[in-house]
């Protein structure tokens, strides 16, 4: 067996315990997958597989004798984890996967003899990687040398590959973005000729990927890049490629801003989601005017349609998706840094703060996608705005219903029936106190209820 000697890594004192325990017993194992990958890198990696040649049941048993715990938490295909405290490692048998049926589950696993077997299972060459502290690296597809260059790989032929299982496709995205790496040209190409079996994967399966995607370091590029395979899980992103923009603020394509402005926010992943959508009406919304510039009036409101079908389709909690719409909704307004405006716009975000900086968060993204003349002012109040929000804060100003020194049944108790008119009394009052025109005390607010109830029935009264 070949192996190749690198500078060696640390495996955690559990992992080498486990490796111990396994060899003890007359078998092989190894430490494979993402976290030899991420060793490589010096990335800091959660999770640690073992593949080795003894069947779920010796390791179960093993590993109790030795005082660990067990999980049986994949036995069917050879997978169980096995816990010492606060550690677990899966532990599974070298394996092979049989034929494919619907393009993700193997419809048989087969136990095979060698690790080599195992590794060409894998789906990418940097994850088909082995390594064991006295024996080395095992790298017999070129891992290592397709890390050092970044480049996602395959194991094998790309189509066959991606035919058996459409996740991988996603995942090489993903890994994309999260490493920074390119997609080799043949695999991509492959990618793109299999895009179709991605409509039989869950959801939840896909929602994970583009999740992870969307909050990598690469995630704008990858978005670019892979266009043409990501299509077929986010076809809304079809109508953005190359969709030139023609004017002054803009000059990259409607894609390639998306993708510059969510690689120029925090990686949050409702503000990267939020970026994703933020212009995707504007090919909807498009004219060139008289001089041959074009406008998106009304953009935002297509994004928030478009937005929603999305979001809906990838399961997004209600709570969720309102918040992501609403960074989509006001993104484009231009809010001044006043006490007044701030309040206002927190008022329109129900009060919520953490929200209000994830709008600020996609204005900075947004600016940084523009031209760069327009950008630094453009993050500048975006800035300003953040800042103003932290002096309202501080002062204790009123900005929604909750702070308000009159509630529900002071309103009530004025005469005002129950029904819509307590609401609508109690936003108006708000709104007064956000404008200035009524200090935030019970007193003051109370007259204002009373006022309000009059002007309301008489309004009534004039109308029979
Ligand atoms: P991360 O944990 O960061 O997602 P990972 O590489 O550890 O990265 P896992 O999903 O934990 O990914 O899988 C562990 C290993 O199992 C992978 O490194 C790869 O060798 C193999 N693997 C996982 N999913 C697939 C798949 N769909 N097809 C082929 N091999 C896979
Ligand atoms: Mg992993």
């Amino acid at each position: 067996m070949e192996t190749e000697r690198l500078v060696p890594f640390a495996l955690p004192r559990y992992a080498e315990d486990a490796l111990r325990i396994l060899e003890g017993a007359g078998h092989e194992a190894w430490v494979v997958g993402g976290f030899v990958r991420d060793a490589i890198m010096r990335r800091p990696c959660a999770d640690i597989d073992i593949a080795s040649s003894a069947p779920w049941q010796e390791v179960q048993r093993l590993f109790e004798d030795a005082g660990w715990r067990t999980r049986e938490t994949g036995c069917k295909h050879g997978t169980i984890t096995v816990i010492r405290e606060h550690d677990a490692i899966e532990v599974t048998t070298f394996r092979c996967d049989g034929a494919y049926l619907d393009a993700r589950h193997p419809d048989e696993v087969t136990f095979v003899r060698s690790i080599e077997e195992d590794l060409a299972r894998r789906d990418f060459t940097m994850n088909a990687l082995a390594y064991h502290p006295e024996r080395g690296l095992l790298d017999p597809y070129g891992g290592l040398g397709d890390i050092e260059a970044g480049t996602i790989r395959t194991v094998g032929e790309a189509d066959k590959r991606f035919s058996e299982d459409a996740l991988r496709m996603l995942r090489g995205c993903r890994f994309a973005s999260e490493l920074d790496f390119s997609i080799e040209p043949e695999t991509f190409a492959a990618m793109v000729r299999n895009k179709g079996l991605l409509g039989r994967i869950a959801v939840e399966r896909v929602r994970a990927e583009l999740d992870r995607l969307l909050v990598g370091p690469a995630a704008g590029r990858v978005l670019v890049d892979a266009c043409d395979a990501i299509a077929a899980v986010l076809p809304e992103v079809v109508a953005m490629k190359g969709f030139e923009q023609h004017t002054p603020y803009h000059i990259y394509d409607v894609l390639e801003h998306t993708a510059r402005a969510i690689d120029g926010t925090a990686p949050r992943l409702r503000v990267r989601w939020a970026t994703l959508l933020h212009d995707m009406g504007k090919p909807a919304t498009f004219f060139r005017d008289e001089n041959g510039r074009g406008h998106f009036y009304g953009h935002p409101a297509v994004s928030v349609a478009i937005g929603r079908g999305l979001l809906e389709r990838m399961l997004f909690s209600s709570a969720d998706r309102d918040r992501i719409l609403a960074l989509v909704r006001w993104h484009d307004d231009v809010v001044p840094p006043t006490p007044r405006s701030v309040k206002r716009l927190l008022r329109r975000l129900d009060g919520d703060v953490e929200l209000f900086c994830d709008l600020c968060e996609l204005k900075r993204g947004d600016a940084r996608g523009q031209a760069p003349e327009f950008s630094a002012e453009r993050i500048a109040l975006a800035d300003a705005l953040e800042a103003t929000l932290a002096d309202v804060l501080a002062s204790d100003e009123a900005f929604s219903l909750k702070q308000l020194a009159v509630g529900g049944s002071d309103v009530l108790a004025a005469g005002i029936p129950q029904g819509p008119a307590v609401g609508s009394v109690l936003e108006d009052a708000l709104q007064a106190v956000i404008d200035g025109e009524v200090a935030n005390d019970r007193d003051a607010l109370l007259d204002f209820v009373h006022r309000w109830r009059d002007q309301a029935y008489s309004h009534k009264f004039s109308e029979q």
